[in-house]
């Protein structure tokens, strides 16, 4: 893109520098008083193109040296001298007048042109803002919902398997309620971000599904390999050693994860399904006790495991 406009660029100064000689040379062939110097100011306008503020600084000093050597070079005048003189006079300013607004526009234009770069990066930090939960960094539920939905149908086109993660924070209230609010707030940024750092492929999202509860989309991933990420969040949250005083538990804070998996060649890939499996799924491992992770049953999915999980 620069070389095709440095390459524009030079062609431009190019015809600038013939034009000037070929009006110079037909400047001195007639008689000086003939108009034939009202081209420069042309010449300068045509310089404007290369939208570079050095090219028609030049282009005007050049043309203006030009237009004075006529007089000396000259062999004829058709008018009394000091006509020619005026003329010329008059066409040096009309030079500059000319080179001057196109100075000034080409500095509005990069002036605009810098605006708009800053306006694209600060567009790009609110995108990145209004994807993200503030509080913990990490994707928020309006982008999960689109980007389950955009898995979904890749998933449908290369009829691959497409994994869900729905985690929840074991007994969050009793902690909440002992430690306060901002403590729990702490304590929800750190699980977040364990997640987060647990998570390898690119393609792997993890968002803040409302209030203590992640999830976190697999893409590309089987019922197998989605239940190790499951076992691995588990283990890493729980290694964070962020003790909760709940009675329930006076111990490390703790997740229960429900895992789905869909595989849409057999099955229809809907974000819809694999939420609410998903939730199924944490639901089964909150009744069996928290801090487990229980699989979705979906019947059909050729990677289908049994249902149960690990603890
Ligand atoms: P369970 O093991 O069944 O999930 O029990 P729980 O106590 O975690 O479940 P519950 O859904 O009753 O409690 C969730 C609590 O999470 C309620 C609320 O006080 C707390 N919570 C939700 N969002 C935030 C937040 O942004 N900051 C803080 N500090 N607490 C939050
Ligand atoms: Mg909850
Ligand atoms: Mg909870």
């Amino acid at each position: 893109m620069t070389k095709v406009a440095d390459n524009l660029r030079y062609d431009i100064i190019a015809l600038c520098l013939l034009l000037a000689v070929a009006v110079f040379l037909l400047d001195i062939s007639v008689p000086l008083g003939i108009s034939v110097a009202a081209l420069y100011p042309l010449i300068i306008l045509l310089s404007l193109l290369s939208t570079n503020m050095r090219v028609t600084l030049y282009t005007a000093v050049g043309c203006s040296l030009l237009l004075v050597a006529g007089i000396f070079v000259a062999s004829t005048l058709l008018m009394p001298p000091w006509i020619v003189l005026v003329n010329r006079a008059l066409y040096l300013v009309a030079i500059w007048i000319t080179a001057m607004l196109g100075i000034r526009l080409e500095k509005a234009q990069q002036r605009l042109k810098m605006q708009d770069t800053q306006l694209q990066e600060a567009n790009r930090d609110l995108e990145g803002l209004a994807r993200h939960d503030s509080m913990t960094g990490v994707a928020n539920r309006r982008y999960f919902d689109e980007e389950l939905e955009l898995e979904c149908e890749r998933a449908k086109r290369g009829g691959t398997p497409l994994a869900l993660l729905m985690i929840d924070v074991d007994f969050f209230k009793p902690y909440n309620d002992i430690m306060g609010h901002q403590a729990g707030d702490v304590c929800l940024t750190s699980v977040a971000q364990a997640i987060q750092n647990t998570l390898r492929r690119p393609g792997d999202l993890v968002a803040r599904y409302g209030g203590e509860e992640f999830a976190v989309i697999l893409p590309i991933t089987t019922l197998e390999g989605a239940i190790e990420r499951a076992e691995d969040i588990r283990q890493v949250v729980r290694q964070l050693a962020i003790h909760n005083p709940a009675p329930q538990v006076n111990g490390p804070i703790t997740i229960s994860v429900g895992v789905a998996c869909i595989w849409p060649g057999v099955k229809r890939a809907e974000p819809e399904r694999l939420i609410s499996a998903a939730d199924a799924a944490l639901y089964r491992a909150k009744n069996d006790g928290r801090n487990c992770v229980r699989i979705a049953q979906m019947a059909a999915s050729p990677l289908e495991l049994p249902a149960g999980g690990s603890q």
